[in-house]
């Protein structure tokens, strides 16, 4: 077996118990179409097959990995390719189920593009750095509330599922994990939105402890700040306080203006 590599974020999942779990919140039904990020070794893998998926497909960068998975599982269909890179608009349909335990130094801008590029797809569930876990399911107000969280909750629905410890991995992280479950809403921005919810998200953030009247400062008085009150919103509010939909909310209506 070769060594694992750091640079690929490869900690191998030892323990069948958390695997079994992590596949079976993915709910796989006949005629699913299921993707794995990562296989790695194989640790969901193995699970993923024995639900038996209408087709599985995996996405692993390492190319040493890559080419002995399928001695093992030849109804695998590897892609060797990096995940950073996947065309996610082509899931489009709910039979779609995605899946990974993922390198945690890719984890955050991965999702970011999952979930905003898949057109459509069942739910996808991804383990990953328990302190990004509490991002992704953090509730306006609280510190782990950023820009990931206001991003990702306009596109999807998430709830952190179970915690995982260090001691199941080999090599074993210094952190804890967590488990994510991600479920599409019906209604999501469009690309253009989305390109402007961006914008208004990072501008916003970078600046999270100064309050919104200030940092929206040069459009408060264009309506933004009539915006506010109709929303029955104070400008002294920080950008952790405001929620996904009125991020969204702020982009739409005057999303051209902001930090242009
Ligand atoms: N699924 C296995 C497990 O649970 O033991 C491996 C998980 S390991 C944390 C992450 C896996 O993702 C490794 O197999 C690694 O090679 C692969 N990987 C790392 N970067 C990747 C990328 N950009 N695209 C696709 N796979 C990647």
């Amino acid at each position: 077996m070769p060594f694992a590599k750091r640079s690929l974020g490869q900690n191998f999942l030892q323990d069948p118990n958390t695997a079994r779990r992590i596949v079976a919140a993915l709910e796989i039904a006949t005629g699913d179409h299921v993707l794995e990020i990562g296989p790695g070794r194989g640790a969901l893998t193995e699970w993923i097959i024995a639900a038996g998926p209408a087709r599985f497909q995996a996405l692993e960068k390492d190319r040493e990995l890559a080419r002995t998975l399928p001695d093992r599982w030849p109804s695998l269909e590897i892609l060797a390719g990096d995940a950073l890179e996947h065309r996610w608009e082509s899931l489009d349909a709910p039979f779609y189920k995605i899946v990974g335990n993922l390198p945690y130094n890719i984890a955050s801008p991965l999702i970011w593009d999952f979930v905003s590029r898949a057109r459509n797809y069942g739910r996808a569930v991804f383990m990953v750095q328990y302190e990004v876990a509490r991002r992704l399911t953090a509730e306006p107000g609280f510190g782990d509330y950023g820009a990931l969280t206001a991003w990702v909750r306009n596109f999807a629905a998430t709830s952190l599922l179970f915690k995982v410890g260090p001691a199941v991995f080999r090599p074993r992280p210094k952190v804890d994990s967590g488990v994510v479950l991600f479920s599409p809403l019906a209604k999501r921005p469009d690309p253009a939105l989305a390109e402007r919810l961006a914008k208004l998200l990072h501008g916003c953030f970078q600046k999270r402890r100064k309050q919104l009247a200030n940092i929206l400062k040069s459009q408060w008085e264009d309506g933004v700040g009539q915006w506010f009150a109709e929303q029955g919103l104070s400008g002294t509010l920080r950008p952790e306080n405001l929620s996904p939909r009125h991020f969204l909310g702020l982009a739409e209506r005057f999303g051209d203006h902001f930090f242009a």
